[in-house]
């Protein structure tokens, strides 16, 4: 028995399906989760001390690799002041200041501690704001667990949401319209033959899917949301807690050049430490609590090992500007990998925005999660576990996105291409 797998058979005993989160279990592709002792740029060492080259980094904070030196030292400093306080820190305004200046439409912000957090609080201020009580989710996009967003499309009344999980409220998830993603017709359709659109307190979305895959939104899909929601004075809330900081500076809409009411932060702002963030307008963001009257709050908010990671990360993305070098090796590792299956003669979509990328199998264009559910999982399971086995991590399922980071290198990406190469023959 390998170190992984008797630890993941004690781990069952005292933990929910062996894992704190449960894409980590494997499931998707009949597998056993590797146990991971260290990483460094980007590579990762499992318990049984086999190297990888590693394209999940974290689920997407890792965008300079794994310990990245300037990380390290910075909180090794911090530890020797004190790891949480529950007091205001100079730190956070430090970030939030940095946060302001580079996310076009933030203007103040408020830090919390996971994705999660970030979303169900810009939800919970949504309603708050405009005094509504509906909101409107994509098909296939994931925001995190909180109840309003584990909710799927309904059938027989289209716009009212069904719980996704035991133990979301139906009357709850009623108040969730799931509508297909990338469809303007849905949209607005939604508006303008709803008779609860004036009840619609935001649309939430993720502006470049990465929950089913990598899915890129398609023509003007943003721009007619944005005018959409404004139309009709509901709040436009992007979830770019993990396209932030990561397909630019200034995250998707500052790629994309729309600027929504609210945006919700983590991953990469964190710099691998538990960090999320919800921003905005000042006139939404100062109806939170103590500004205003809509409640939020959080004991380990701020917490400097966190904040710190999250600034030393967010000012060398500020002086580095690293997306076209992340382009570039996006570009080669999109190339060789089309390549390769034509070779094999495998139908593939390599859906691929800057660092973040899927290998979709399925011959037809991925722009949904309809067409993301075209794809042959039981193939893509045998890939995965062939790349896995010549020691390229991937992500353990069809529908999520992976990453590269300024650390993986030309020799990884060749290597990477050369084991997709034989993978997809096999
Ligand atoms: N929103 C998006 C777009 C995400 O990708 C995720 C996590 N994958 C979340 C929210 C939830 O973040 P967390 O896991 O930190 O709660």
């Amino acid at each position: 028995m390998s170190k992984s797998e008797e630890l993941f058979s004690r781990a069952q005993k005292v933990i929910p399906g062996g894992v704190n989160s449960p894409v980590r279990a494997f499931r998707a592709v009949d597998g056993k989760p590797l146990f991971i002792e260290r990483g460094s740029g980007s590579h990762v060492w499992d318990a049984d001390g086999k190297e990888y080259i590693d394209y999940i980094g974290s689920w997407g904070p890792l965008i300079f690799g794994h310990r990245p030196p300037e990380i390290v030292q910075a909180l090794r400093e911090v530890l020797e002041i004190g790891t949480s306080f529950g007091a205001p820190t100079e730190r956070e305004v430090e970030i939030a200041e940095l946060i302001a200046r580079l996310v076009p439409s933030i203007e103040k912000v408020r830090l919390v501690n996971s994705g999660t957090e970030a979303t169900l609080s810009a939800i919970r201020l949504a309603r708050g704001f405009t005094g509504r009580d509906r909101i409107v989710k994509f098909d296939g996009c994931y925001h995190g667990h909180g109840d309003s967003l584990l909710v799927k499309a309904g059938s027989g009344v289209a716009t009212l949401g069904l719980p996704d999980s035991p133990g979301v409220p139906a009357t709850l998830a009623a108040l969730t319209t799931v509508l297909p993603f990338n469809d303007p017709a849905a949209l607005v359709k939604e508006f303008n033959t709803h008779r609860h659109w004036k009840e619609i307190a935001c649309v939430i979305v993720e502006p470049i899917g990465g929950n089913m895959g990598c899915v890129p939104p398609r023509g003007d899909f943003l721009k007619i949301l944005r005018d959409l929601t404004r139309r009709h004075g509901a709040l436009l809330i992007f979830d770019e807690v993990m396209t932030g900081f990561r397909v630019a500076l200034g995250g998707a809409q500052e790629k994309y050049g729309v600027a929504p009411d609210l945006t919700t932060l983590g991953k990469v702002i964190g710099g691998g430490l538990p960090v999320g963030a919800y921003g905005g307008r000042a006139e939404i963001m100062d109806a939170i609590a103590p500004a205003g009257p809509v409640y939020q709050a959080g004991t380990l908010s701020g917490n400097p090992l966190a904040v710190t990671a999250g600034l030393v990360t967010l000012r060398r993305l500020q002086k580095e500007i690293p997306y076209d070098k992340l382009e570039a090796v996006g570009v080669r590792l999109e190339r060789g990998l089309l390549d390769a299956a034509a070779n094999a003669g495998v139908p593939v979509r390599v859906n691929r925005v800057g660092s973040m990328f899927t290998l979709f199998f399925t011959d037809r264009d991925v722009f949904d999660f309809e067409s993301a559910k075209t794809c042959d999982t039981q193939r893509f399971n045998r890939f995965f576990h062939s790349m896995l086995q010549q020691g390229i991590y991937m992500p353990p399922s069809q529908f999520e996105a992976a990453f590269i980071s300024t650390a993986h290198t030309e020799t990884d990406i060749d290597r990477t291409i050369e084991a997709a190469g034989k993978a997809l023959k096999a």
